[in-house]
């Protein structure tokens, strides 16, 4: 081991377990690929002033989590804690809402940073794949959107998840509901810190885990009862889509999320076998984001998956994914002849598309085949000076332990018609 470790609340990705990562990626994206979102990549890093004003000055993403700092260049930045603020400032300043299709359907995967208090599942580095549907508001987008999480998930084998879903209203009725939750909190017996939380951002409140405040929030006014009749109509669109479609989802009145942008739609995915951070992915409406950040009025809506989370929630459940080995074929030279004649037959098969390793390093067999196991390879080709003498080199079939002498010139056709 060196003298330096991964930095607190990060973690590396090694193969074997790496793999897992990229196809829980491959798996999240597919769906999107597959409905018209197109890929968008933005900076690990934008103007703090951009999160501040997109995710909320009194989130504890913006307060307390987030990874600022001041350039050389007098700059101040911010690592991206979160992907929504950013993908939209990309699409506004790319003018892609200008181009007359709207919605911009957008997906991205990537890294994010949060300063939180490291546990399993919540750390400062992390992953996420998410999507973006930028300027209609159409029940069938945020239904679209939710089918196409919940078909991710499906596809990766995961089952012990479950679907929460609420409507957090619009600019008409959310106001009115705010002021009565806020008069509701102030008559309770709460801490400095969460009646302050109350006059700021009361919904927040709702979403508080400890017990005491729980017990106390029994009878609380919901939001539910408070919708205005356009913001109870599409909610109610969305669900029949959702309900015709046959995904299952809770209505979960106290949803309310940790980011200031959501209006309307919201929703979560939380997975049972992870303990208190069971939150795999969530996301929802975001009508007035884009004028938030200085843009025209985009009604959009999206979600983010946590990969890091996703990937506990296979081991959580024992799906191993079906990745196929990386390695088809192993090449073992032995000798100094066996090596340049093995390497251009190496090369030939990786051009034409097949996956080949080599032995390197002078390896004897003993060694050079225990390599071949652990690759996972198919089949092995083995040279040896008196074979390669007779322009002959040994094929072997590592499942059945056959092996046969194949001429050297024949040896990639030999290969290809057995992968085949
Ligand atoms: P959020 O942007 O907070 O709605 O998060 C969306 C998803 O990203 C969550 O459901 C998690 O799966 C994942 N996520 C958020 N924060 C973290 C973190 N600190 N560590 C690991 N995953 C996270």
């Amino acid at each position: 081991m060196s003298t330096f470790q991964a930095p607190k609340g990060t973690y590396d990705l090694l193969p074997p377990n790496s793999s897992t990562y990229l196809a829980v990626r491959e798996a999240i994206a597919a769906p999107l690929r597959n409905s018209g979102y197109g890929y968008v990549e933005t900076p690990g890093f934008e103007n703090v002033e951009l999160f501040a004003r997109g995710v909320g000055e009194s989130t504890d993403i913006v307060t307390k989590e987030m990874y600022a700092f001041e350039t050389k260049g007098g700059d101040r930045l911010a690592l991206r804690p979160e992907g929504t603020a950013s993908v939209l400032r990309a699409a506004l300043e790319g003018n892609l809402h200008k181009a007359g299709n709207l919605p911009v359907k957008l997906w991205y995967s990537g890294s994010y940073y949060r300063y939180e208090r490291p546990q399993k599942g919540r750390y400062r580095h992390f992953s996420q794949v998410g999507a973006e549907a930028i300027g209609a508001e159409d029940p069938a987008l945020d239904a679209e959107l939710i089918i196409l999480a919940n078909d991710a998930y499906r596809s990766l084998g995961l089952r012990n998840f479950r679907i929460l879903l609420n409507s957090l209203g619009d600019q008409e009725c959310r106001p009115v509901y705010r002021a009565a939750l806020q008069d509701f909190l102030r008559g309770l017996d709460l801490d400095e810190d969460t009646l302050r939380r109350a006059e700021i951002n009361p919904l927040r409140v709702l979403d508080d885990k400890r017990d005491a405040v729980q017990r106390q929030l029994v009878g609380a006014p919901l939001l539910r009862d408070y919708l205005c009749d356009a913001c109870k109509a599409y909610h109610e669109e969305v669900r029949e889509l959702l309900n015709a479609e046959g995904v299952e989802y809770e209505d979960d009145p106290k949803l309310v999320r940790g980011l200031d942008y959501y209006t309307r739609t919201t929703f979560e995915f939380v997975h049972d076998g992870l303990g208190s951070q069971s939150a795999v992915g969530g996301g929802g409406r975001y009508d007035g984001l884009s004028e938030m950040i200085g843009g025209p009025a985009l009604p959009s809506v999206g979600w983010a998956l946590g990969v890091d989370r996703t990937v506990l929630a296979l081991e959580a459940e024992g799906v191993t994914l079906d990745i196929p080995a990386a390695t088809s074929v192993f090449a073992v030279p032995l000798g100094e002849e066996a090596r340049r004649v093995l390497f251009r037959v190496v090369t030939e098969l990786r051009r034409g598309g097949v996956a080949t390793d080599f032995s390197y390093g002078g390896k004897g067999l003993k060694g050079a085949m225990k390599n071949a196991n652990r690759s996972g390879a198919r089949l092995t080709i083995v040279a040896g000076e008196r074979d390669l003498a007779e322009g002959l080199v040994q094929l072997k079939d590592m499942e059945s332990g056959d092996q046969v002498a194949v001429p050297v010139t024949e040896v990639v056709e030999a290969v290809r018609a057995r992968l085949a």
